[in-house]
């Protein structure tokens, strides 16, 4: 399903496109605490900053899929080339908003709208289903749904949560920004799986340099 709309001057509404297929993407870190820092961490991660997992549209609907915010077979949550473009733009100011409260800084005004445009248009539909149990998915999620959900969880986050609770992984090479909610504060991995066992195989390595 998809809803055609022209001339937006909101992020509120789906634009007209075919989403196109790409087989092949990068896994979706899902270890941040936070539904916005999992998105942040879309682009960048157990990489570079630069790596990219949402660059085209099916790749934005199965985030939203894993991350649990849109049904299984992606309801209404058809994403187009233009909602992914909206996408990296939220996804870029949120990071950066969330950046500048970790350097005790205040985030730029541009990002700081970019925020409020997504978080004041319809988030995802929130309902219960018949057994009680498990959420209930309505005709009406959409990618601009959940990329107001996200934007919600960033005012959220940005206004809720102590700068003392969220750091970037200490993997080299990784970029993931998480909320630490370990009773000691101490938490450093985005995950021991992925970062932590590469920093424990390379400090095995300098101790024994001549080890196989
Ligand atoms: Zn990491």
């Amino acid at each position: 399903m998809m809803v055609h709309m022209s001339n937006m001057s909101t992020p509120c509404g789906n634009a007209s496109h075919e989403p196109g297929r790409h087989e092949h993407r990068l896994p979706f870190l899902f270890f941040s605490g936070r539904p916005c820092l999992d998105f942040a961490a879309t682009r960048g991660g157990c990489g570079h900053r630069g790596t990219e997992r949402i660059g085209a549209p099916d790749h934005l609907t199965q985030w939203g899929i894993e991350a649990g915010l849109l049904p299984d077979d992606g309801g209404a949550g058809e994403a187009t080339e233009r909602t992914v473009r909206e996408a990296c733009g939220l996804r870029e100011s949120l990071y950066r908003a969330v950046r500048a409260k970790m350097d005790g800084g205040i985030p730029r005004r541009a990002d700081i709208a970019e925020v409020n445009r997504w978080a004041r248009c319809a988030p995802l539909p929130l309902a219960l289903s018949a057994d009680g149990r498990s959420r209930a998915w309505a005709d009406t999620e959409t990618v601009t749904g959940m990329l107001a959900s996200l934007a919600r969880d960033a005012v959220e986050l940005l206004t809720d949560v102590d700068a003392g609770r969220l750091r970037e992984c200490a993997g080299e090479t990784c970029m993931v920004v998480f909320l630490d909610q370990s009773r000691t504060n101490s938490r450093r991995w985005c995950s021991m799986d992925l970062c932590g066992n590469k920093e424990k195989k390379s400090s095995f390595k300098r101790r024994h340099p001549t080890a196989r």
